[in-house]
């Protein structure tokens, strides 16, 4: 048997069908955010991911790093993660359902969500993840397509396109409700044990 890449190992996609999806996302104009964003905001992480966790959108932060879930939310993600022994850099892909900063960090709007959507379908589509985290209401109805509330969706495993789908808070939110850490805590657990047994 001959040596394959380890894309075509794990069914992967090779580093050529990123190009055309990061230049399409970093030259986007499809909705109004491109005029006052600094720049885009793609994802990061490991291409070839099993875990790939999903948030919002990016805020004053990501739009001026240019990476996702950089500030505050970001460093309690990256604790969390580290609890479980995930690091953003290994087997673990971060994206935003939208690729660019909302101005004054207010919501996404439907019609922002529905241009940018596409974009984050794809990234789903290129790294084949195990086990996909919807983090937040934006991340988990807009893949689900439900309008369902955070904690009814919690602690049952959902699908994607076949891919299992975990649903838990936003870290963001987190931040500010601090009774909620602990079921955040059990919900990363859950997603351990569920990516387990896959
Ligand atoms: N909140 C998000 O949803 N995404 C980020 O990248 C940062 C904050």
């Amino acid at each position: 048997m001959g040596i394959s890449p380890v894309w075509q190992l794990k069914g992967k996609k090779s580093v050529d069908e990123w190009i055309p999806l990061k230049a399409a996302v970093s030259g986007c104009t499809k909705c109004g955010l491109h005029k006052t964003r600094t720049q885009t905001v793609f994802g990061v992480g490991d291409e070839n991911a099993d875990w790939m966790l999903i948030g919002e959108a990016p805020g004053a932060e990501e739009d001026r790093l240019g990476d996702p879930f950089v500030g505050q939310a970001g460093k309690l993600l990256d604790n969390m993660l580290a609890a479980v022994g995930l690091s953003r850099s290994e087997n673990v892909y971060i994206a935003n359902v939208l690729k660019c900063r909302p101005p004054g960090n207010r919501n996404p709007a439907p019609d922002e969500v529905e241009k940018c959507t596409p974009y984050l379908l794809r990234q789903i589509e290129l790294i084949q993840p195990k086990l996909i985290v919807a983090m937040g209401r934006f991340a988990a109805q807009t893949l689900l397509d439900t309008s369902a509330s955070i904690s009814s969706l919690r602690g049952r495993v959902h699908s994607y396109a076949g891919v299992p789908l975990i649903v838990t808070y936003h870290p963001a939110y987190l931040l500010r409700t601090l009774e909620d850490k602990a079921k955040a805590w059990e919900d990363l657990l859950f997603a351990r044990t569920t990516m387990r047994g896959l």
